[in-house]
């Protein structure tokens, strides 16, 4: 079934545009995840067999284990060429906005410059509450990821011959990613119909899951036994698990990006737990993740005390004191906020 979010005069009157631009940006969020690098690179890919051109640009750059996806060679990030693009976002016609809800999610100085740009916006994404910033806004918060929408865009444009492997492996790392292995109740039969006509046009799943998961480091181990035997805190009480990580932590067991991705997942394991935390130093603030099962919205409780947001199950946000307090913060918040949800 189309999706409905893809209305057909909504998307000739896209594809008209699309048509006419001389210049088309693809943007995705900061720190990018397999979602993000394979909406922004399976839409590029759509668009160029369509003879169409365009250019990705990330804000900054990705884990190892996600550049073996074809195209990450040409993707442009901010951090290293910012001047190449302010150029490109002054003379872009159209800009797409992928997995995000809005412009500052790409960072603030980059958000600034999309925010005032003056080419077409597009946004397809699936996050909550999206933001009214986009000419054409393609948003399903009900959806598993931004790549069941590309592929569902693809679908809804009767193109979906056009998918070939190296496009089609790109949108299965999304999904694969941004369902924890199929696993999220926003998985959906319509999720497994795409994995299968994926496969059937080419997709080696099981090299998609070896290149995703099987990439541990003998530094990452470490690093995830240190953690889970000195660092983890299980507040049985509250059915919350809380890791945290400072960045003495961190250089001591020179720590590379990525080598904490799916920590949280290990907290939110546990028998019992239903919230996992995980809190980690950056350069300039402390970075915070949420994970939740069932009904509990860590997007609320992260927009509530840390300015952050994301979905019900998957939030994170940032906190400006240490890591200490930051963890105090959680474990004075959380009782009252699980308490107004009646837990
Ligand atoms: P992660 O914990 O993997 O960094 O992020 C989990 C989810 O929360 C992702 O969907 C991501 O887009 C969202 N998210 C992470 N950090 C922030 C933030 O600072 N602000 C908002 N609004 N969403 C965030
Ligand atoms: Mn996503």
């Amino acid at each position: 079934m189309i999706n409905p979010i893809y209305e057909t005069a909504k998307l000739n009157s896209l594809f008209e545009v699309l048509d006419s631009a001389k210049s088309i940006l693809i943007f995705g969020h900061k720190s990018p995840d397999g979602d993000s690098i394979g909406s922004t690179l399976s839409l590029h890919h759509y668009l160029a067999a369509k003879g169409i051109y365009s250019q990705v640009i990330h804000p900054d750059g990705f884990p190892n284990f996600l550049n073996w996806m074809k195209g990450t060679e040409s993707i442009i990030l901010f951090d290293k060429q910012p001047e190449k693009v302010k150029e490109l976002i002054a003379n872009a016609d159209v800009i797409f906005n992928l997995d995000y809800n809005e412009q500052s999610r790409v960072g603030k100085e980059l958000g600034q410059l999309l925010k005032e740009a003056s080419a077409t916006k597009v946004m397809i994404d699936h996050h909550q509450q999206p933001d009214n910033f986009a000419e054409f806004t393609f948003s399903d918060t009900s959806s598993c990821s931004t790549c069941q929408l590309v592929y569902e865009l693809i679908e809804a444009k009767s193109d979906c011959e056009l998918i070939h492997p190296e496009m089609g492996s790109c949108i299965y790392t999304g999904i694969l990613t941004d369902t924890g292995s199929f696993r999220f109740s926003s998985v959906t039969s319509k999720t497994h119909q795409i994995a299968g006509d994926l496969i059937q046009k080419g997709v080696v799943h099981s090299q998609i899951h070896e290149a995703i998961f099987d990439v541990n480091t003998p530094e990452r181990l470490t690093l995830l036994g240190y953690t889970l035997n000195n660092k983890l805190e299980v507040l049985p009480e509250i059915k919350t698990a809380i890791i945290s990580l400072t960045k003495e932590e961190l250089l001591a067991h020179n720590t590379q990006k990525g080598h904490t991705e799916g920590f949280v997942n290990m907290a939110l394991s546990i028998l019992g737990i239903e919230i996992a935390v995980f809190v980690k130093e950056d350069d300039k603030l402390v970075k915070i993740s949420f994970r939740s099962k069932g009904d509990i919205p860590v997007n609320e409780f992260s927009k509530q005390h840390f300015g952050g947001g994301g979905h019900i199950n998957a939030a994170g946000g940032a906190s400006h004191t240490s890591v200490i307090e930051t963890v105090d913060k959680i474990k004075k918040e959380l009782p009252s906020f699980l308490s107004q949800l009646n837990k």
